[in-house]
């Protein structure tokens, strides 16, 4: 194991490490939290989803409906869209925190895992209900 810096680690793992570093613990896609988030600091009341920008229909530049059968892939992504909104609706409801870190915060020119993890440590020492990362 050499560093966690490595050219080929995936940026949500990148992620758990800095966080890790930063002294923080938690457990991982614990299935049995709504939308079964990916990362789950119980000591903070916090859970982290890292959402692919497609699967999760974000506005952003990585989310381009394919040009064969769009309506099949729009119903699926409706579908997830509206299946991370109950999520975030019934975690909330059960007092967690939800943090969502965009794949686009994470991935491409400009982005800074780092700092993405800088950010989610700021907001998990807070009492902040919710916050998105994006680009
Ligand atoms: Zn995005």
């Amino acid at each position: 194991m050499s560093g966690i810096r490595g050219r080929n680690t995936k940026p949500e793992i990148l992620v758990r490490s800095l966080l890790h570093r930063e002294g923080f613990r938690f457990r991982l896609h614990a299935r049995e939290l709504p939308g079964k988030p990916d990362i789950v600091l119980p000591r903070y009341r916090a859970v982290i989803f890292v959402h692919g920008c497609f699967w999760h229909g974000h506005d952003c530049h990585l989310y381009r409906l394919p040009a064969t059968r769009p309506g099949f892939w729009q119903d699926k992504i409706d579908r997830n869209r509206a299946s991370d909104r109950w999520a975030r609706d019934t975690l909330l409801a059960a007092g967690w925190r939800v943090a969502v870190v965009w794949e686009c915060a994470l991935r491409g020119v400009g982005a800074d895992v780092g700092q993405v993890a800088q950010r989610l440590a700021v907001w998990l020492r807070s009492d902040e209900k919710e916050t998105g990362i994006r680009k």
